[in-house]
């Protein structure tokens, strides 16, 4: 039977806790005569909890040393005073992290929206011209350079091919050319002078995985669809 206070472990103390065991061991083998009546239960838990209101002259201490059932007694309150100690510290510090935890957030979300006119993320501007591009009809292989755009919220201005209507057009981006697995989708009117039209719209790509892709634009009215590699990176 190892009867040992929870403590230090360090070497220096080896010799000092060999002496406490054999100590331990004579006390309750009952080889010790303790002088005077047993202390209350209330001083036994303290002296387990290491109460600092307790002075080692107190000649209750030196009973209880000595006393193989205050003894028993203390070696059962030690392990419940010795975790509770601890639990206290960790709960402490949980809840210590929980509030510097939600302080976070708190000026996280205070300064990401400090009020409702400034948008979360600002869009990435890009331009795709397709002036000089021609369009590429489902089934048709692709001569074509292809678009790249950034995997981010952007917002595109796109120069329509030459003879494009004017009117509304809706921009997509989808994994295959006939227009299966929509990534983004954006509407607007086309703007323009003379014949040349463009478009500009939001695209949120940031979800999308860096690949080949196509982007499309269909006019409303035709309801013709053009497809155009796009690269996203
Ligand atoms: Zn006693």
């Amino acid at each position: 039977m190892t009867l040992r206070w929870p403590g230090s472990s360090h070497p220096e103390d080896d010799f000092e806790a060999w002496i406490a065991q054999r100590h331990q061991e004579r006390v309750l083998d009952g080889s010790t005569t303790p002088a005077g009546p047993c202390p209350d239960e209330a001083f036994l838990k303290s002296l387990a909890g290491k109460s600092k209101q307790i002075a080692l002259s107190d000649p209750r201490v030196g009973h209880a040393a000595n006393c193989p059932i205050c003894l028993r007694r203390l070696l059962e309150l030690r392990p419940a005073y010795q975790p509770r100690q601890r639990r206290l510290v960790l709960t402490a510090a949980a809840a210590c992290c929980c509030l510097i935890v939600v302080a976070l957030v708190m000026v996280a979300r205070h300064r990401a929206n400090p009020s409702h006119s400034v948008p979360e993320v600002a869009a990435v501007q890009e331009t795709v011209d397709l002036w000089n591009a021609g369009t590429l009809r489902s089934d048709q292989p692709s001569p074509l350079q292809s678009v790249s755009l950034p995997a981010a919220l952007v917002k595109v201005t796109i120069i329509l091919p030459r003879y494009s209507e004017p009117g509304r057009y809706v921009v997509a981006v989808t994994r295959d050319q006939t227009g299966n697995d929509l990534l983004a989708q954006s509407s607007t009117v086309a703007t323009g002078n003379g014949d040349r039209q463009e478009v500009s719209v939001d695209l949120d790509l940031r979800k999308s995985q860096p690949g080949s892709y196509f982007l499309s634009t269909t006019h409303e009215q035709d309801q013709a669809s053009y497809y155009y590699p796009l690269q996203i990176k």
